[in-house]
């Protein structure tokens, strides 16, 4: 006699983690779309210090943390309290508690597809129905098509800006029509995980988004641009009752001493950090020219990453990709958004995959 395990985590499609730079000769991992980095010296500093109280749980309400994201990401026009932020070890644990919180077994959740690859996890784990709009063919969100997927079971729709793993992101004109459309019952989780690398000036800015509109939320994490990824960080930013919800289901003293204090030093380093990212965007932009000049099609990358969209060409393309050393994402299902993702890494490793694409073909 075995324990008899939920249907829905027995289903679960597993997540695949990235593959790890190997050993020996020099790889580069680039498939997770990790900040390339080391730890500015005062964030490790700082984060090495907070051990010395690693006897003690850490602060339950996140105080210290909340008061400088608070800070940090009040402006004039929009200002950010403490309640309207919400803590969780990486904005994907925010994003299953904020589904917890809200999803019936067997409500709908919308999302574009291809998208994130936890979304599918996060919504069949918290008893949801996942409900996937295809992409447009220049890889962005279809808003009009997910407009017309609502039914009296959608719970909540998820928009991806950039989204990963395709790169382009949501215009924000778009974005806020859509969301007025969108009956008010309904949770729109905007996930900008990839923000800091946004240079498209028409892209969605979900902190003009979530004010007044109680059913709307934004997801950010520490993982990408801020280099914390092995940390565990994220947040959203809503309406306090949204905020209250996710801190209700989530596990107690989830954020741990260390990465609570490293998020106040990475937060204090926020100059630092953003001069890492625009290196990392002027990457971006020499890797999309060359891989163009080469005739690839390419999306627009606004994320940390870029996209070949390989097709039935994928494992393959890969596969050239690994032999050069280059640890890269492939996402190989059969259908229509199949392709391979690149993280923008070391200048070294970016070099290297345009000489490797000399060799591709797709
Ligand atoms: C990386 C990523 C996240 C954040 O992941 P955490 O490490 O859990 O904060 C969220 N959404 C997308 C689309 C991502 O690519």
């Amino acid at each position: 006699m075995t324990v008899p395990i939920r249907a829905a985590v027995a289903g679960l499609p597993s997540y695949k983690p990235g593959k790890p730079a190997v050993t020996g000769d020099r790889t580069f991992k680039l498939s997770s779309n990790e900040n390339p980095f080391p730890p500015l010296p005062e964030v490790l500093a700082a984060t090495q210090a907070s051990c010395s109280t690693m006897n003690r749980y850490p602060d339950m309400g996140n105080s210290a943390a909340l008061a400088a994201l608070a800070q940090h990401l009040t402006t004039e026009q929009t200002p950010v309290a403490e309640d309207n932020l919400a803590f969780g070890t990486g904005s994907v644990a925010v994003l299953y508690h904020l589904l917890q919180a809200i999803c019936e077994p067997g409500d709908e959740v919308i999302y574009a597809w291809r998208s994130f690859e936890a979304y599918p996890i996060a919504v069949q784990v918290c008893g949801g129905v996942a409900v996937q709009v295809p992409l447009r063919a220049d890889a962005t969100h279809d808003l009009e098509a997910m407009l017309a997927a609502i039914t009296p079971r959608t719970r909540a729709i998820l928009v991806c800006t950039p989204n990963n793993p395709t790169g382009p992101v949501v215009g924000h004109e778009e974005l806020q029509a859509f969301i007025d459309a969108v009956p008010e019952h309904i949770l729109i989780a905007i996930d900008e995980a990839y923000v800091e690398f946004v240079t498209d000036p028409a892209a969605a800015r979900g902190l003009e988004l979530w004010r007044d509109r109680p059913n709307v939320a934004v997801l950010r994490t520490f993982s990408k641009a801020y280099g914390l990824a092995g940390f565990r960080v994220g947040y959203a930013v809503a309406d306090p009752a949204l905020t209250a919800a996710v801190r209700a289901v989530s596990l107690p003293f989830g954020v741990s001493v260390p990465a609570q204090a490293a998020v106040i030093a990475a937060l204090g380093a926020h100059d630092a950090l953003m001069a890492q990212v625009r290196e990392l965007i002027s990457e971006r932009t020499t890797l999309v020219a060359g891989l163009r000049d080469k005739g690839f099609a390419l999306p627009e990358a606004q994320g940390n990453f870029v996209w070949l969209h390989t097709v039935e060409h994928t494992e393959r393309v890969a596969a050239e990709c690994v032999a050069a050393g280059l640890m890269v994402r492939p996402y190989v299902s059969g259908g229509p958004w199949d392709g391979v993702r690149v993280t923008v890494g070391e200048p070294e490793a970016n070099a290297r995959l345009l000489d490797v694409a000399d060799r591709l073909t797709w």
